[in-house]
């Protein structure tokens, strides 16, 4: 009798559905109610890892502490349960084919042909019972990536019929989430696109245990009972996901349409109240704010919503922590002139220059810091924005000139930023980063000494170029701080200004590490300093 339940969510109808919000919301209603659970994504495309896709393809990379480069739903994972994901929790068909291939080549399979079924849906299967088999968790949730139907999960929905069958009634479940669309024409909510999606999944031979419903409109019993009817589900099966004005309420939708309660009794596992204390007490101060600021996010892909995922919800949690409400002001850095920089920044109470690579926007980046430093608006710099930080001192300060990363100028006069040299002979593009969690000492008397409350904090990375120890005595006679040091490689973590309300720069992320029941002490510092700064101005 296997120990660990597995719950499968697959999407249908359409892409973009919430399937990691409604994975990651279920979950919180299960780990409120006692049980240990973690949630897995499986990705069908072919890279690796998203580490080496722009975010143009697929919005923030997120990095775990063991140094993934994962899928941003990850960090949707952790920020609802307030427990590390690892290099497991993120499957790619890329991983799983190396793998297969690499054992080929040993001649692990003795002479046999290789091929999808069982080779690879095997792999598949032991990525998705190696959580299980931690002895760590009761529960794993895999959110299968993509829509039914798409030629790539195939192997991942026939790995779910297998384990469906392999480990039988009550220990496997799968929750399809389709989208129930609204034609305004005819005032009516259709239910047409389900019941093929749900076809779709029988033709791989699963038969869905539960529905979730994407909707814009309550969907009322009449069309709960014609899903159930149709779809070989139970009425009480039928599960309403509508619409909500913010990620954080999806939990509570879900416990009031009861997906707890049908998931605990299809696994034939107790179920109990939640309690959602802690996260009602959240979303209580972050629906009632007393006050607003108004923070810049500087960076060259504001347009896209995904980008900065992690930092924006760093700020609804630090918001939330301070009764503030945080309005972000998206600023494209390429557009950002010697011209127009009074105007765009002389309104906020902060500046967030967000990571990035490469040479792109980053002058505008430049010319916001010198802006926030000289007019004592507070500034927070995450990785590149850090190192853009460090430049900007130099050029303008040090009267450095001609000062720059060699990431943008291999031929700067002064390297203040420079390549790592454990990075210096290294080929491969992908996973090859500074990654994953590392010690920091934090100086005595510094500000983020007393922000963390801590002499050694553990924060994430994922950058190839530091901060340039040559330079570090000029910096700090005239004022910029090296206050956080990796006291094993003497890398400079942070950076700050001593006479300036607020003046961070960060190489590590911290946003990867703000959950809801544990804001992030730097975003919850810099609210308290935006909010300082509106009360003065
Ligand atoms: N491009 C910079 C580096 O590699 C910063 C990376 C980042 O912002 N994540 O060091």
């Amino acid at each position: 009798m296997p120990s660990t339940k597995y719950i499968f969510v697959t999407g249908g109808v359409s892409s973009s559905l919430g399937k990691g919000i409604i994975a990651a919301s279920l979950a919180k209603l299960l780990q409120s109610q006692g049980y240990s659970v973690t949630i897995q994504k499986l990705d069908p495309y072919i890279n690796i890892d998203p580490g080496t896709l722009n975010p143009y393809e697929h919005g923030e990379c997120y990095v775990t502490d063991d140094g993934a480069e994962t899928d941003l739903d990850l960090g949707h994972y952790e920020r609802f349960l307030n427990v590390p994901t690892s290099q497991a929790n993120n499957v790619t068909t890329g991983k799983i084919y190396k793998s297969v291939i690499e054992k080929e080549r040993k001649g692990d399979f003795l002479g046999k042909t290789v091929q999808v079924i069982p080779h690879i849906t095997d792999e598949i299967k032991q990525r998705i019972q190696f959580l299980g088999n931690t002895g760590d968790y009761d529960i794993i949730i895999t959110e299968i990536g993509g829509t039914v139907g798409d030629i790539e999960s195939l192997p991942y929905i026939e790995a779910l019929r297998q384990m469906k069958w392999d480990l039988g009634q009550f220990n496997v479940l799968a929750i399809h989430l389709t989208l129930i669309p609204y034609l305004s024409a005819a005032k009516e909510l259709k239910t047409k696109p389900t019941q093929h999606s749900v076809k779709t999944l029988m033709e791989s031979g699963v038969q869905a245990d539960i529905l979730v419903c994407r909707t814009e409109h309550e969907i009322g019993d009449n069309i709960k009972a014609k899903l159930a009817r149709f779809c070989n589900v139970d009425k009480e099966s039928v599960i309403q996901s509508i619409d909500a004005s913010t990620i954080y309420d999806v939990p509570n939708l879900m416990l009031n349409e009861g997906l707890d309660k049908v998931v605990l009794k299809k696994l034939n596992l107790k179920s109990e109240k939640p309690n959602l204390d802690v996260w009602n007490g959240f979303l209580k101060r972050y629906k009632n704010p007393n006050s607003k600021i108004k923070i810049g996010l500087i960076g060259k892909y504001v347009e896209l919503q995904d980008s900065y995922k992690s930092i924006l919800e760093s700020f609804i949690h630090a918001g939330a922590e301070n009764e503030v409400e945080v309005k972000i002001i998206s600023i494209h850095s390429e557009h950002i002139t010697k011209e127009n920089i009074n105007s765009k920044l002389c309104s906020l109470n902060g500046v967030l220059v967000a990571p990035g690579f490469g040479e792109r926007g980053i002058e505008g980046k430049i010319l916001a810091i010198e802006y926030v430093r000289t007019n004592k608006i507070p500034f927070f710099g995450i990785c590149l924005g850090m190192q853009m930080a460090v430049i900007e001192f130099a050029r303008n300060v040090l009267n450095l000139k001609d000062s720059n990363s060699t990431e943008m100028n291999k031929n700067a006069t002064h390297p203040v930023i420079d390549l790592m040299q454990s990075q210096k002979n290294i080929v491969n593009m992908g996973g090859t980063m500074r990654l994953g969690s590392w010690e920091c000492e934090l100086k005595e008397l510094s500000n983020v000494r007393s922000i963390y409350d801590s002499k050694i904090i553990k924060e994430r990375h994922r950058h190839r170029y530091e901060f340039n120890n040559d330079y570090l005595d000029q910096f700090e006679s005239k004022g910029l701080i090296a206050s956080g040091i990796n006291s094993k490689t003497d890398l400079v973590e942070i950076v700050e200004l001593n006479n300036h309300p607020w003046f961070i720069g960060v190489q590590f992320h911290p946003e990867y590490k703000s959950t809801v029941n544990n804001p992030h002490p730097l975003f919850i510092s810099f609210v308290q300093a935006g909010l300082k700064h509106s009360k003065e101005n």
